[in-house]
């Protein structure tokens, strides 16, 4: 048995070279356009890079205290943020904190939140489910997370099914396998059978954790299933697809070097053990299942909070920068773009930081971010997304769309026409008017860049949940009470 201190120890020296190896002896279960493929494949290296940068800074003086946190279980010491259970409304804003900064390093999405964000919302589900039904949902989670935490996992959130009709329920559409469900309950676990769409990561995740997507009515308790599996577990398939930029030769950086991964996993009648069930799907259960789908999707919304800061700070950025070598960045109209770009990133982060302040304690211990401010925040972030889009398109001018290839702006014979031809203002040389054209046309015109903007508008639910949200926790009837007053309509009248 370890001590504290070592297990302490252990969690600190799990660097990313430990989870690249982890990653390799993995089963191949990955089927990418005709292939089936292991996670050597250097076609995923783009979101391990990503992933690895939440290992690798754990101890770079920026990230103090916001990558490494005391785990409030006894015992377990100092771990990574990534997986740990928000306690205190420090926990949350220094999450948030945690988020913004190190997406900046990503260029984009850290795809590390998802996993966590999960694992937050089962902490309060589990809770209440073990002490509604008398079933060891909350014990069996607690053993599970002890092992996140103490080996530093990467997990990955498989919420979204895929839904067939959008106008019928679950128990209503014509293949009742288009929302994943319980198809067998045994002795010894459940077996389900479904797919989940969208899942970031996953072919890159350790842990493949399993929430529903929605909320659920008596007749769907089949559908109200959480788990947690290895990603290589068997009768999983991950079908994936792969956003890199394109290859550099002369110009290597950090953008480049990140890319993104996402997932159709099908379950193929998995066996799933009852130690890694954390809602089975029995009667009466359906009730969970939906608080379950709206706690992680609170979960993600207030990261988003973080992480969409962080993706205004990096179009703002180069918005900024371009403006500068065209020589025009005290114009009236620049300014003015990059003040509205300032408004987006810090209303959508002082909508978060708004959330841990106004955050409730759950009997489970867990704090619950306040969800009008994440929704809001989340809902400001997604409306200006294509519009910072546009900002930045605007700014640099058409040249990310049409910029010459490396090859030729490096070429002995064509490059130097193209390096005199692309000056901007004189002091600053022209590779560095490449290399950033390079990159806004990586983050504008490039598939990646298409994927991320989607992501933008949909990621953490679409536009029409995140008003859901809203007007369900708003009091609008004191918003009517203030216009009767103000108009002199009694109260009690309509
Ligand atoms: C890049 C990317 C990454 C993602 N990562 C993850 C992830 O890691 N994990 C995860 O679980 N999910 C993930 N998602 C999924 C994301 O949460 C969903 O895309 C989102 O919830 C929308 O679901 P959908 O794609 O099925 O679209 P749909 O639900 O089909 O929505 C399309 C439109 O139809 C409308 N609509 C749908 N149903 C109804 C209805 N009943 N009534 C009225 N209007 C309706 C919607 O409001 C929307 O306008 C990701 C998505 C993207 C694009």
């Amino acid at each position: 048995m370890e001590t504290p201190q070592e297990l302490n120890e252990k969690t600190h020296k799990r660097t990313s070279q430990d989870y690249r190896e982890t990653l390799k002896q993995m089963k191949p279960n990955i089927y990418i356009n005709g292939e089936k493929i292991g996670r050597d494949d250097e076609r995923l290296d783009g979101a391990i890079n990503i992933i690895s940068l939440t290992f690798d800074k754990i101890d770079d003086p920026e990230f103090k205290d916001l990558l490494s946190v005391e785990s409030h279980i006894d015992g377990i010491g100092r771990i990574n943020r990534f997986t740990h259970i928000h306690q205190t409304v420090d926990d949350l804003l220094k999450k948030q904190e945690l988020t913004r900064r190190i997406c900046r390093y990503a260029g984009g999405c850290i795809l590390r939140c998802m996993g966590i964000d999960a694992m937050n919302g089962l902490s309060i589900v589990t809770h209440r489910a073990e002490a509604m039904t008398g079933r060891p949902y909350n014990e069996r989670w607690q053993k599970y997370l002890k092992n996140f935490q103490k080996n530093n996992v990467v997990g990955c959130c498989a919420q979204t099914d895929v839904k067939g009709d959008r106008s019928l329920r679950p128990h209503q559409q014509a293949d009742p396998d288009l929302y994943l469900r319980v198809i067998e309950h045994r002795d010894d676990g459940i077996v389900v059978r479904g797919a989940k769409n969208h899942i970031t990561v996953a072919a890159v995740a350790e842990e493949i954790i399993v929430t529903p997507t929605r909320f659920l009515t008596p007749e769907e308790d089949e559908y109200a299933v959480a788990f947690a599996i290895p990603a290589d577990w068997d009768k999983v398939y991950l079908v994936t697809r792969v956003e890199n930029v394109r290859k550099r030769d002369y110009t290597p950086c950090p953008y480049a070097e990140h890319g993104d991964v996402e997932n159709f996993i099908i379950f193929d009648d998995t066996f799933i053990p009852n130690e890694r069930v954390f809602l089975g799907g029995y009667e009466g259960e359906h009730q969970f299942g939906g608080w379950l789908a709206l706690l992680f999707a609170l979960y993600h919304r207030h990261s988003y909070t973080g992480c969409k800061a962080a993706s205004t700070d990096i179009k703002m950025g180069f918005a900024a920068l371009v403006s500068e070598y065209n020589g025009v960045e005290d114009k009236k109209h620049v300014q003015s773009k990059l003040a509205s770009m300032i408004s987006n990133a810090e209303l959508v982060n002082a909508a978060g930081i708004a959330a841990a302040h106004k955050a409730t304690k759950d009997e489970s211990g867990t704090m619950i971010p306040d969800p009008v401010f994440c929704n809001v925040g989340r809902k400001h972030a997604g409306l200006n997304f294509y519009h910072e889009a546009e900002l930045l398109a605007d700014l640099a001018g058409g040249l990310p769309a049409t910029l010459p290839y490396e090859k030729d702006f490096f070429d002995e014979k064509i490059g130097p026409f193209l390096q005199k031809y692309i000056k901007r203002k004189a002091d600053v040389p022209a590779e560095n008017v490449y290399k950033l054209f390079r990159t806004i046309s990586d983050a504008l015109c490039s598939s990646l860049g298409g994927v991320v903007a989607v992501a933008g508008v949909h990621g953490g639910g679409s536009p029409a949940m995140e008003d859901i949200a809203i007007l369900k926790q708003y009091d609008i009837d004191e918003r009517k009470k203030i216009a009767k007053y103000l108009a002199g309509i009694s109260d009690d009248s309509s």
